[in-house]
C-alpha cells in the first residue's frame, strides 16, 4: 500500500507504535488518588509538560481534548462566550475547517456578528482588509495550514495586526503544527490534534495564552481545570506528546523534494491534462493540490485505490459528501474544477520508488479515462 494521504490522517509513527504496549499498562483513572491513578495522571502529566514544551509555552497553557474539531469549538465559542458579549464581531474566513466554521455558526444563531475575509485563487488573505476591519474585533480565527490546499497564513503579518488592534487571535493549527515552524507566542489560542502528527486519533489539545479565560463547552467533573471535564486519556496525550517530538525531526526538505518530484513528473508527463494549484511561496512542503480538466476526482480516486495508492480529495470529514470542497468554491474555483481536483499528502514514510509508481499509474489512469 502507497499512503499519500498524510494530510488526512499520518500514519502512527512507529516510536508511537513501539511505546503502545508501555502505556497501556498505566490503565487506571488518572483522578484516581492511589498508586496505580498516581501513575496515570503522571503518564498525563509528563505529556503535559513535553507537548508544551516542544511548543514553547508552560503546561499550565495547555488543556487536552479529544481532538482538532472539540479544540476549535472549546477556543472559539468558549472565548467568545466568556468574553464578548453578542452583538461582538468575530473575523475569519470561509476556507476554514468545518469545524471553526460550525463553532461560528452556532455564535452566529447566538447573536454574534461574523465577518469574513475574502481570499484570492491562491488562498491569501488580504492584509488591507484585514487590518480595517479588525478594528473593534473581539476575536480572529484563521488557519496555520489548509489541509486542502496546503497554503498557508502569513502569521507573522496576521499576528502584528491583531496585537496592533487589541483583537485576539485564534489559529487552527491541526495542520501546520510539526510541519512548519510555529511560535506560539505570536497567537492567543491554538488548536491542535494527535492524529495528523502520528499520535493516536481522538486526542487534541488546546493552547490557551495566560490569562485567558474560557466557558468550557459542558460541566461535569473537574478535569483539565473544569474546562474540558471527563476522563483524560493518558495514552492518547503520551502518543500526542510523543508524535510531535517526532515530527520535529521529520526531514521536512526531504518530504518537500517528494513532493517536488511529484510535481515536476506531472508536469511533464501530463501538462496538457492536470494544473497544478497553489504554487506560491506560502505553502506547506508536504501538499499538492492537482485539478484534473474534465475527469471526476471521485473515479480517480478508486482508479488510483484499486492500484493500492491512497489519495483523496480534500478533507476528510465531508469525503462522504457529494458536495464540492467549500474550500476550493471560496477560493473561486467552480464546481466542476471542484470535482476535478484531487489533493496528494506526503510524509516520512514516503519513498522516491514509490512517488514514480503513484506517478505512472496517474499517467495511465488519466489517459484511460479520456
Ligand atoms: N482543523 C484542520 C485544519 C484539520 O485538517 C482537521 C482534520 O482534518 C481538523 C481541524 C479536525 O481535527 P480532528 O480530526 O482531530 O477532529
Amino acid at each position: 500500500m502507497a499512503y499519500f494521504d498524510y494530510n488526512a490522517t499520518h500514519p502512527i509513527r512507529h516510536e508511537v507504535a513501539d511505546s503502545c504496549a508501555d502505556w497501556l499498562k498505566v490503565w487506571a483513572n488518572p483522578s484516581s488518588k492511589h498508586q496505580a491513578g498516581n501513575s496515570a495522571r503522571g503518564l498525563l502529566e509528563d505529556a503535559r509538560e513535553s507537548f508544551a514544551a516542544a511548543l514553547g509555552c508552560s503546561h499550565r497553557q495547555i488543556v487536552f481534548t479529544s481532538g482538532g474539531t472539540e479544540s476549535n469549538h472549546l477556543l472559539v465559542r468558549g472565548f467568545v462566550k466568556e468574553n464578548l458579549l453578542p452583538g461582538a464581531k468575530i473575523i475569519s474566513s470561509k476556507a476554514e475547517h468545518s469545524s471553526v466554521l460550525s463553532a461560528l455558526e452556532l455564535l452566529r444563531k447566538d447573536g454574534y456578528l461574523i465577518d469574513y475575509l475574502a481570499l484570492d485563487r491562491e488562498g491569501m488573505l488580504d492584509m488591507e482588509e484585514l487590518d480595517r476591519k479588525v478594528k473593534g474585533a473581539g476575536l480572529v480565527s484563521l488557519m496555520l495550514a489548509n489541509n486542502e490546499t496546503g497554503h498557508l497564513l502569513d502569521i507573522d503579518k496576521v499576528s502584528e495586526i491583531c496585537r496592533k488592534h487589541g483583537a485576539r487571535l485564534h489559529v487552527d493549527a491541526v495542520q501546520g503544527l510539526g510541519k512548519i515552524p510555529f511560535r506560539i507566542s505570536q497567537v492567543d489560542l491554538a488548536s491542535f490534534s494527535a492524529h495528523k502528527l502520528g499520535g493516536l486519533k481522538g486526542t487534541g489539545a488546546a493552547y490557551m495564552g495566560p490569562s485567558l479565560r474560557l466557558a468550557p463547552l459542558w460541566g461535569g467533573g473537574e478535569q483539565e481545570k473544569g474546562l474540558r471535564t471527563g476522563t483524560q486519556n493518558p495514552m492518547g496525550a503520551a502518543a500526542m506528546a510523543l508524535a510531535l517530538q517526532c515530527a520535529m525531526k521529520d526531514d521536512a526538505a526531504g518530504i518537500r523534494l517528494l513532493r517536488d518530484r511529484f510535481e515536476s513528473g506531472l508536469r511533464a508527463e501530463l501538462s496538457d491534462r492536470a494544473r497544478i494549484n497553489f504554487r506560491g511561496d506560502l505553502r506547506m512542503g508536504n501538499t499538492s493540490s492537482v485539478t484534473f480538466p474534465g475527469l471526476d476526482g471521485q473515479s480517480l480516486i478508486l482508479h488510483l485505490d484499486m492500484r493500492n495508492h491512497q489519495v483523496s480529495m480534500g478533507s476528510a470529514c465531508m469525503s462522504g459528501s457529494v458536495e464540492p470542497s467549500h474550500v476550493l468554491l471560496a477560493l473561486g474555483f467552480s464546481r466542476e474544477e471542484a470535482k476535478s481536483t484531487l489533493r496528494f499528502s506526503f510524509g516520512c514514510y514516503n519513498t522516491p520508488d514509490a512517488i514514480d509508481c503513484l506517478l505512472s499509474d496517474i499517467v495511465s489512469a488519466v489517459r484511460q479515462m479520456g
